[in-house]
């Protein structure tokens, strides 16, 4: 269904959502804003197709988030936030279930994949790592593109190869996806940035662009064709929301910041926005 505004990664498929979805899944309607709900583990990603299947305007990326690869550390888990819940035990990748998910409809897309040296324990990088080359395999396989995820340790301590967590995702991807990505949340340089547009990569941002200004030399550098926008909801509400639940039809705050940031027209970024998101998800 095309609206004029899309939220390309947001999670009405997480516990923060249980009590409500129906009423958020029709603001956002009315709002205009379609949304890409994307899996964290076999249970959120049944559940964002479930959602693709209740609403028309509701589209589904499958997969397993690198923290669900390994326990967390210890009260760690997003669950405060309404997020996956905290797992003792880790998830591993079953391609055969997420390859029968996707051929329910409305999978738009595999992950979210990729690395997070934040929120695991150390030593979990090879399973990391494993599970992130599954889903860019099935992905090949399905044709479909990947949503990425990346998250550098905390300061202070190293990442578990010395190098940016950017690095690290773009040598697996170098290596084996012969699909799109899309590099989420983005945080890296804008060297980075342009390594990732080289193998047909795009980033995106969140409503972070609204209040913090560290990203807008990159923000204005990105060619627009590379760029789409998102909430990550429930987390991260943009200005004028802050200190609320952060839900999809908010990502209008994120198109308007962009086009402020790089100078450009709303009208003209909104356009590109959805014409990119159309083109890379095949909506
Ligand atoms: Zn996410």
């Amino acid at each position: 269904m095309n609206l004029p505004y899309i939220d390309t990664h947001a999670h009405l498929n997480l516990p923060a959502f249980a009590e409500d979805v129906a009423v958020v899944a029709a603001r956002c309607l009315a709002e205009d804003v379609a949304v890409i709900n994307v899996g964290t583990t076999e249970a959120t990603s049944a559940r964002a197709v479930e959602l693709a299947q209740s609403y028309e305007h509701c589209y589904a990326i499958i997969g397993l988030h690198p923290i669900q690869t390994a326990p967390s550390r210890e009260g760690e888990g997003s669950a405060a936030q309404g997020g996956t819940p905290h797992r003792e035990v880790a998830e591993t990748f079953r391609p055969d279930f997420y390859r029968t998910l996707a051929a329910t409809g409305k999978v738009v897309g595999i992950g979210e994949c990729g690395f997070d040296y934040f929120h695991t324990m150390s030593g979990s990088y090879a399973v990391q790592e494993e599970a992130f080359i599954a889903q860019i395999e099935l992905a090949n396989e399905l044709e479909l593109p990947l949503m990425i995820h990346t998250r550098g340790p905390k300061p202070g301590e190293a990442s578990p190869t010395g190098r940016s967590v950017y690095a690290d995702v773009y040598d697996v991807l170098k290596q084996y996806a012969k699909v799109p990505f899309n590099v989420h949340f983005y945080a890296g340089t804008y060297e980075e940035a342009t390594r990732f547009f080289d193998l047909g990569g795009t980033i995106s941002f969140t409503g972070v662009i609204t209040f913090a200004n560290v990203y807008e030399d990159i923000v204005r550098a990105v060619p627009l064709r590379n760029l789409h926008g998102e909430t990550d909801s429930p987390y991260v509400a943009p200005v004028p929301y802050r200190g609320h639940r952060c839900e999809p039809w908010m990502v209008k705050e994120v198109y308007k910041k962009l086009a402020a940031i790089r100078g450009e027209d709303e009208e003209v970024v909104r356009a590109a926005l959805i014409e990119n998101a159309q083109r890379f998800y095949k909506i």
